[in-house]
């Protein structure tokens, strides 16, 4: 278990929290979607009801190391200030004067918040010297941004090096994040089904076999199917492809056979010459894409394939969507598949940014038991790998 900042001593202390503000924001900087502003809140609560001066830190963006006034905090200083009690400060840096000057005069109950933290260079280097500054601000370090925990980043990794066991704990929202993924995979309710889509084999094929041998079926959609229809040797026009991968494909639905694990491939799809909502599509069979279309969704067949393999999940696990969903006339599949999800009586959980986008459009995050805030961190934790920004909160002794 990852140590949790209920067994800290945080009374009346300086307290640094590492949040995931990155939150989508529309051409005026208004937020679209404040779901990780929201999540964060329990921890923040905590350590005001501790009486603690409160720290905030995140990342918004690629500003690449430089100050971009259209990638500030602002948008999410409003937004916090509306949510918490107290009126949240924005500093005007992240660790230069005016950060100091605020840190300094900070009292028990308030809150601020650090600009934008990609503003530094050293913080994607997980530069050391950065990450000290980081860490001379506070008495306590709180991780709770499970979406950049597989970053190496200074204020998610480096910055643990300065704090010791009984002064660095993960927040509320990580704790659960990792620990439903963990017991997730460890002892799900049986039919475990797991649904992947999206654009590439190549950044889930790791997760898929690590997937295989728990899972009892397995739903592939998207434009990762099309390498697996490929290898089953049909004809899938200019339709997304790995050629390089096409072996990858094969040795999957080799060891799904031997496995015992059911695998589901799309039968039609919505074909269209471009990929844009005004060119013309048509419904086809997989093995019927004209020369010179692609597959840009599932079609209303493979919509009812899948509902069906869905039936009797008890555990569903979705990370991907079922076609080009940013555009309405290739968004169907994954609308569709959304609400079967989320009608399901299943423990349901979706993992990545596009398919939490997905679910949210389709009006069904109410209705899913998770939903994951970090796409590729929910996948790395699937895949098995050792996150960098959760290893240093496990104590010595424990996995
Ligand atoms: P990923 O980042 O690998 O999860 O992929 C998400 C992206 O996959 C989304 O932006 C979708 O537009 C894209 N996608 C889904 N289905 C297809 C498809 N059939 N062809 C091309 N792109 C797709």
């Amino acid at each position: 278990m990852v140590r949790s900042v209920r067994d800290m001593d945080i009374e009346g202390k300086r307290v640094f929290i590492r949040c995931d503000f990155n939150v989508p924001l529309d051409d005026f900087l208004n937020i679209t979607d404040d779901r990780r502003i929201k999540s964060a809140v329990p921890t923040i609560k905590y350590c005001l009801d501790h009486n603690c001066a409160v720290i905030l830190a995140s990342h918004l963006g690629r500003p690449g190391g430089v100050h971009d006034p259209k990638l500030s905090l602002e948008p999410v200083q409003k937004r916090l200030s509306r949510l918490l009690v107290p009126s949240v400060q924005l500093s005007n840096d992240v660790v230069g004067e005016d950060t100091q000057e605020k840190v300094k005069n900070l009292k028990p109950r308030e809150v601020l918040l650090l600009e934008n933290l990609r503003f530094e260079k050293g913080e994607t280097k997980n530069d050391e010297n950065f990450a000290k500054k980081l860490a001379d601000l506070a008495d306590f370090y709180i991780n709770d941004a499970f979406g950049v925990c597989h970053r190496a980043h200074a204020s998610v990794e480096a910055i643990t090096r300065f704090f010791d066991e009984d002064h660095s704990a993960a927040g509320f929202l990580l704790q659960k994040e990792i620990n439903f993924s963990r017991n997730l995979l460890k002892n799900p309710s049986r039919p475990f089904i797991a649904v992947v889509g999206g654009s590439k084999v190549s950044g889930k094929l790791q997760a898929l076999k690590n997937l295989l041998p728990r899972v009892d079926k397995l739903l592939i959609g998207g434009g990762m199917a099309f390498t697996f229809l490929k290898a089953q040797g049909i004809d899938i026009g200019n339709s997304l492809v790995e050629e390089d991968l096409v072996d990858e494909a094969t040795f999957v639905m080799a060891r799904a056979k031997e496995l015992g694990v059911k695998l589901y491939l799309p039968v039609d799809v919505v074909a269209a010459q471009t990929c844009s909502q005004d060119s013309t599509m048509k419904f086809v069979p997989t093995q019927e894409i004209p020369k010179g279309w692609m597959g840009l969704d599932i079609g209303p067949a493979t919509t009812r394939l899948f509902r069906e393999a869905l039936n009797d999940g008890q555990t569903i696990l979705w990370n991907g969507p079922m076609g080009v969903f940013e555009i309405p006339k290739f968004s169907r599949g994954s609308t569709q598949i959304s609400h079967t999800i989320a009608e399901a009586h299943a423990t349901t959980v979706v993992g990545g940014g596009d398919t939490a986008d997905v679910v949210a459009r389709s009006g069904d995050a109410d209705d899913m038991a998770f939903i994951s805030t970090g796409g590729g961190a929910s996948l790395e934790l699937i895949e098995g790998k050792e996150l960098p920004g959760v290893k240093p909160l496990y104590n010595k002794d424990e996995d």
